[in-house]
C-alpha cells in the first residue's frame, strides 16, 4: 500500500472514531453478505453453502444505500467467499460513492495480479485474510503453503490495507502454525491479528496450556492498535468470561444474503428485520439490549465497535426493555385520557 494512500485511510478512520465517539446515532460498521457461497468448506465454519447464487447487484446497491442512510462509516463486505460474486467491484464502488470505508474479507484464493489490480481502481480500502494453518488438512485449506503466492503478489500489488488473522482453538490441530503465518504476514510488510475460533453458536471453546502460549507469542508480533483494542481476548484465552455491552444491530450490524438485520454471524435471527425496513427505533432498541451471549463472545470487530460505548449508556435485558415499553405506553395512555 502506497504511503500517501495509507496515509488518507488512517485520517479518515481517525475522523470516523470521533464521530462515532460524539454521536451514538448513527452505525459504525456493517458487514454485507453477497454471496452464501464459498469455494471452501472449513470444519469449523457455519457460514456458507456450496450451492446459493450471487445477490443481483442492484439488490446489494440498494442495501448499500440504506446502510448510507443509517449514517454507516465502514462496510465491509463477507461471505461465504465474496470474490466469488461477479460484480463486486460495482459494489466496492457504490459504497465509496457514499464515502464509506470499503473493507473485504477473503479466503484470499482468487487473488492475482490483475484481480489486485481490479480491486484497487475499484477503490477497496482495507483486506482481511484469515489463515488457519500452514499445510491444508480436513479441518482448513486456508493455509500458508496454498496462499503464499497469493499473499506475494498482494505484497507487491495492493493499494488497499491488508491484515492477515491467523487463529487459535477451533479444532485447529497445529496451533504453533499461528505464530508462522504471523511472521510471514510481518515479513511481507502486512498487520497481523490472532483470533480465538469460536464453536457454533459464536462462544468460546478454552484453549489448552500450549495454544495459550502461542496465541501470546503471535499477539506481541501483532499490529499494536489492534492488541491495544483487543484485550478481551487476554480473559477469554483464560477461559475467563468478558463484561462489556455489545452494541449489535446499532452500532454494528450484520446483513445476510436475502438483506435481513441480525446482531451477527454467530448470532442469526435476532432481530431478523430487513434492512429496508430498518429504523432508528429498531437502532436505539438494539443498542440498549444486553445480548445474552456478550461474556464469552469472540468476535473481535464487535468487541473493537462496542469500545466506542462501553463506557456509556448502560444495557438492559430484553425482559427489562419490554417493561420499559410497556410502562411507557402506559403513561402515554393516562396522559391522552386526561
Ligand atoms: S473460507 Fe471462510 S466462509 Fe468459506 S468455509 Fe472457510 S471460514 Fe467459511
Ligand atoms: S455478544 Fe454480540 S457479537 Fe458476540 S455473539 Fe453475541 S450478539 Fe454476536
Amino acid at each position: 500500500m502506497r504511503k500517501s494512500t495509507f496515509l488518507k485511510l488512517k485520517l479518515r478512520e481517525a475522523a470516523f472514531i470521533s464521530r462515532a465517539l460524539l454521536s451514538t446515532n448513527h452505525v459504525v460498521l456493517a458487514h454485507i453478505i453477497p454471496m452464501r457461497r464459498c469455494n471452501l468448506a472449513c470444519g469449523y465454519c457455519n457460514e456458507y453453502d456450496q450451492t446459493s447464487k450471487p445477490v443481483p447487484l442492484d439488490v446489494m446497491k440498494r442495501r448499500v444505500d440504506k446502510l448510507a442512510e443509517l449514517g454507516t462509516s465502514i462496510v465491509t463486505i463477507s461471505g461465504g467467499e465474496p470474490m466469488m460474486h461477479p460484480e463486486l467491484d460495482q459494489i466496492i464502488r457504490h459504497i465509496r460513492s457514499h464515502g464509506m470505508i470499503a473493507g473485504l474479507i477473503s479466503n484470499g484464493y482468487y487473488f492475482t495480479p490483475d484481480r489486485i489490480k481490479r480491486l484497487n481502481d475499484a477503490g477497496l480500502e482495507a483486506l482481511q485474510i484469515s489463515i488457519d494453518n500452514v499445510n491444508p488438512d480436513e479441518v482448513s485449506r486456508k493455509s500458508l503453503r496454498v496462499l503464499d503466492k497469493k499473499l506475494r503478489y498482494l505484497a507487491e500489488h495492493a493499494d488497499f490495507h491488508i491484515n492477515i488473522n491467523s487463529v487459535i482453538g477451533g479444532g485447529i490441530k497445529q496451533p504453533e502454525d499461528a505464530l508462522t503465518v504471523a511472521k510471514r504476514a510481518v515479513e511481507l510488510g502486512f498487520s497481523t491479528t490472532v483470533g480465538v475460533i469460536h464453536d457454533g453458536d459464536g462462544t468460546l471453546k478454552p484453549l489448552t496450556e500450549t495454544e495459550k502460549q502461542i496465541f501470546h507469542s503471535v499477539k506481541k508480533l501483532g499490529n499494536k492498535d489492534h492488541a491495544r483494542l483487543n484485550w478481551f481476548q487476554d480473559s477469554i484465552a483464560e477461559g475467563k468470561p468478558y463484561e462489556w455491552r455489545c452494541r449489535s444491530g446499532s452500532r454494528y450490524l450484520y446483513i445476510c444474503e436475502d438483506g435481513l438485520v441480525h446482531w451477527c454471524s454467530q448470532q442469526r435471527g435476532y432481530p431478523g428485520i430487513p434492512l429496508e425496513d430498518y429504523t432508528m427505533e429498531d437502532f436505539k432498541r438494539e443498542y440498549k439490549t444486553e445480548k445474552w451471549c456478550a461474556p464469552t463472545c469472540t468476535i473481535q470487530c464487535v468487541h473493537q465497535v462496542g469500545i466506542l460505548d462501553n463506557w456509556r449508556d448502560p444495557q438492559m435485558t430484553p425482559v427489562q426493555i419490554r417493561r420499559e415499553q410497556k410502562q411507557k405506553e402506559s403513561v402515554g395512555q393516562v396522559l391522552r385520557v386526561e
